[in-house]
């Protein structure tokens, strides 16, 4: 993979860092395509367009199933139950949602175009390759590509499309297991880091309760050059403990509170675990540390299939836990910068270089 260019603002430090700060620049020559814009399933957008985004959702998912790529679903099936679904969020105010179904388990580019185009809502996809569940859903290839050969496929994806779907991701995403990174783990966060580099797309790594994973990709990141703010630590309200949360976020990575769950839905029916304190306690630990501008929250919703209902909502937020926080002593501002801002931010194509 050709190395870029270090740039005169990279070289004087402007763009590189930790920080997860996104404030605007000039485009520096060598820089991946689209930089400064979000690429969506319907193409580029200015940052700005998201509006209030739901930054880690699963509007298509086969997960559980066996691995497949492309996936199939009924998509008249999948038009019906989504596209209501989702113009219901944008009466929330919801204006983009990013689809974090990854490849061999659901991934739909062009559903999630025709979804997109006719709700209105504005919808992102990914690149990358799964390593989590025990690697079910890692491609028997994985195992014997070169990290930067993985890397070329991923980043290909962004400049040529989808396969022949022209449609290109907004985001990479990963995933590693429970314990140490294994090697196929190691391989794939190696991955996400060159891919990074070449297109200025943000890595989303499933990562959960694993603080030693979490260091461990650092580490791996930092050896490819890149910094924290081009790493995300998905899942992070898995965590009992704060601390390694706010010690990441210090250091410049995304910390994705994306779980929020209400053991009471709408239809009245009573699911899994209320997840509310938790996340609130972390959200006050971050905000305490001032580190609410590495935060983005998110539901792990789930719409499709079954076809006709919701298996996990994507309205918590803006019915129960923005309220609930508000209520809490959080400002106007400061939810608008957890929903709006850092999303904006979070998902503008940028290289983010160590110095
Ligand atoms: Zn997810």
């Amino acid at each position: 993979m050709p190395l870029p260019r270090r740039t005169f603002l990279q070289t004087a430090g402007v763009l590189a860092g930790g920080l997860c700060l996104g404030a605007r620049h000039v485009t520096p020559p060598g820089s991946p395509e689209y930089t400064g814009q979000v690429m969506t399933v319907t193409g580029p957008v200015a940052p700005e367009e998201l509006g209030f985004c739901l930054p880690h959702e699963h509007l298509l998912s086969r997960f559980g199933t066996d691995p497949a790529e492309p996936s199939a679903y009924d998509a008249a099936a999948a038009l019906d139950t989504v596209v209501p679904y989702l113009q219901y969020l944008r009466e929330l105010g919801v204006g983009a949602v990013a689809d974090c179904t990854a490849y061999s388990f659901g991934r739909a580019p062009e559903l999630l175009r025709r979804i997109s185009a006719a709700s209105g809502v504005r919808v992102l996809t990914n690149t990358g390759w799964y390593a989590a569940a025990d690697d079910r859903y890692v491609p028997a290839e994985a195992y014997s590509l070169a990290a930067a050969d993985i890397a070329r496929r991923w980043t290909g994806e962004f400049s040529d499309g989808i396969g022949d779907s022209g449609i290109r991701p907004g985001f990479i995403k990963i995933a590693v297991d429970a314990g140490p990174l294994s090697p196929i783990d190691a391989k794939l966060v190696r991955a996400a880091a060159l891919t990074h580099r070449a297109t200025g797309l943000t890595i989303k790594a499933h990562t959960g309760d694993n603080a030693t994973a979490a260091r461990q990709q650092l580490e791996i990141l930092a050896e490819e050059g890149i910094a924290p703010g081009a790493w995300t630590w998905t899942h992070a309200q898995n965590m009992t403990d704060s601390r390694p949360l706010i010690e990441a976020a210090n250091r410049g990575a995304w910390i994705s509170l994306d779980g929020v769950k209400t053991r009471y839905f709408a239809d009245g029916a009573t699911h899994g675990n209320d997840t509310l304190d938790r996340h609130l306690a972390h959200l006050m630990e971050l905000r305490e540390a001032g580190l609410l501008h590495c935060v983005i929250v998110s539901h792990d919703g789930s719409t499709f299939p079954p076809a006709g209902t919701v298996r996990r909502p994507m309205d918590i937020l803006s019915n129960t836990f923005l309220p609930l926080i508000r209520a809490r002593g959080f400002s106007a501002d400061e939810i608008s910068t957890l929903t709006v801002t850092n999303p904006a931010r979070y998902f503008t194509i940028r290289r983010r270089l160590l110095e």
